[in-house]
């Protein structure tokens, strides 16, 4: 697949585009290399006034943004406007907090006076993927600019039209020319450009093999990465948890974006005393979503950004099956009304699905599932609980359910993830540090560890 939106609602190519040439790619380093000469020494409170400015932008035309998201990943309209406001957030978020967060800290020692400052590193290479198309941008951007970094982005190819009008967002902004740059490329140009001298550091947010290729491509050249990846995140439910909340909010969990969100609730480990009311409940919830045309407000599941996910989603369902689990609702697309609709039976639609009895150690049960599927496991008790949520590679979020305090702390204490919440779904926020561990990835977005990472914290020792 080239560069183009393609509407996967429909499976009509809006628009499609060439690819820089490595001469275009040239000059973009040229300008970006520029640019950070002089928008290095800009004080934080130019920097804040032009991020503020993007904000205002985002909010005047979050109509016209969400709308154009969801033209080209499906994602329904409601959460694509959504996801334009929180962009503005993150962005006020750090032009009100980044001179606090990258302030000059004193350490007293032999010395006269000895402290650390926080530089800015260069250029920094952010490679995105769809599934958020504003939010994963803005959320690595409006730190990294606030620390007086410049970026380039090399976002997912079936996104362009995203990636373009972030760049435009900023230049309306007020940023200077070369601050923030779209590179309109495919992934096979990303080491190239990793290897350029004058890009100092790199971020990932995609699947593992994305990853580890943008890894080890810096780690050749020494060079500093954040990796967001995979996740398969564990939505534990205890005999003590309300229930009504709980299965309330397993939906969303696990349906947020159509199911194709990294923090989405993948793995339901739900204790056996309380399971088949939990099932029962769940299945009655699923069977009232609304799958079907995403520009209309009540649409709850659009369809899956691309052909080749809804592929892989059927096949991994197949591959449960023949692991020795049962379907309890969905796995079959020719069953929902968009198949029969002339306008949408081109579209990625999948239905939403539950899984029970996958065995913990078929293969199937170690993977990520980006889509609309739950896979639901019972457990005796806690300790079990604990052992299946961290058998699995991955280690992003995870959520639990329950109101009895030892077994709160045990969760807190031995879930092997980035984060723990405890009686609601996992989300991101501007404030708290969002990042896995394991083969989700390394390093951290968001709050004041996000802000840290493209910075030289260089020592001051003055006798
Ligand atoms: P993907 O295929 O890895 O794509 C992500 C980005 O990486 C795209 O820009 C892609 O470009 C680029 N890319 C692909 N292969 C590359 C390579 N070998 N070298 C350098 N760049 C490469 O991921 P996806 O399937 O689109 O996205 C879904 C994945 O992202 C899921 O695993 C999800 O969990 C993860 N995710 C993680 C987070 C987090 O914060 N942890 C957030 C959202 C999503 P092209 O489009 O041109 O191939």
């Amino acid at each position: 697949m080239g560069i183009a939106s393609i509407n996967p609602a429909t499976g009509e190519t809006i628009q499609t585009f060439e690819p820089l040439t490595d001469e275009a790619i040239a000059l973009k380093l040229d300008q970006a290399q520029h640019a950070f000469e002089r928008y290095r020494t800009i004080p934080f409170s130019q920097r804040a006034q032009w991020l503020s400015a993007a904000a205002q932008i985002l909010e005047h035309e979050k109509e016209q943004f969400g709308k154009l998201m969801t033209l080209e990943m499906g994602k329904p309209i409601g959460p694509s406007i959504a996801e334009v406001e929180k962009s503005a957030w993150v962005c006020r978020y750090y032009a009100e907090n980044a001179e606090k967060f990258l302030a000059p800290v004193a350490i007293e020692t032999d010395a006269s006076q000895s402290y650390v400052i926080y530089q800015p590193l260069g250029i920094v290479l952010a490679v995105m993927p769809w599934n958020f198309p504003f939010w994963q941008v803005f959320r690595f951007l409006a730190p990294a600019l606030m620390a007086g970094n410049v970026g380039l982005l090399k976002h997912a190819s079936n996104v362009p039209q995203s990636a373009l009008a972030i760049e435009d967002i900023c230049r309306r902004a007020g940023f200077p020319a070369g601050v923030f740059q779209t590179l309109l490329i495919g992934a096979d140009k990303v080491a190239q450009i990793v290897n350029d001298d004058r890009v100092k550091a790199a971020t990932l947010t995609g699947s593992e093999p994305a990853g580890a290729s943008l890894a080890a491509a810096c780690g050749k050249q020494i060079k500093k990465t954040v990796l967001e990846l995979g996740g398969s995140d564990p939505f534990i439910v205890m005999e003590s948890a309300n229930l009504d909340e709980a299965v309330s909010t397993a939906v969303t969990a696990r349906m947020i974006n159509s199911g194709q969100s990294c923090i989405a609730a993948k793995r339901f480990i739900v204790q056996e005393s309380i399971a088949d009311e939990f099932l029962t409940r769940l299945v009655d919830k699923y069977a009232a979503l609304k799958v079907g045309d995403p520009l209309q407000r009540d649409t709850q599941i659009g369809p899956l950004a691309t052909a080749s996910i809804l592929h892989e989603i059927a096949h991994q369902v197949q591959l449960c099956q023949e692991a020795g689990g049962k379907v309890l609702i969905g796995g079959d697309p020719s069953a929902l009304p968009t198949y029969a609709d002339p306008r949408l039976k081109h579209g990625n639609f999948y239905p939403p699905t539950i899984v029970v009895d996958v065995p913990i150690d078929a293969a199937i049960a170690q993977e990520e599932i980006f889509g609309p599927v739950a896979m639901v496991f019972r457990v005796p008790d806690v300790e079990a609980a604990i052992r299946l949520a961290n058998h699995s590679p991955f280690g992003l979020g995870s959520s639990a359910w329950t109101n009895i305090d030892s077994e709160r702390d045990r969760f807190i204490q031995d879930i092997e993830a980035g984060c723990v919440f405890i009686n609601g779904m996992v989300k991101s926020d501007p404030r708290l540090p969002f990042g896995g561990i394991k083969r989700s990835g390394y390093g951290r977005e968001l709050g004041e560890p996000g802000i840290r990472e493209f910075v030289n914290i260089k020592t001051v020792w003055v006798k």
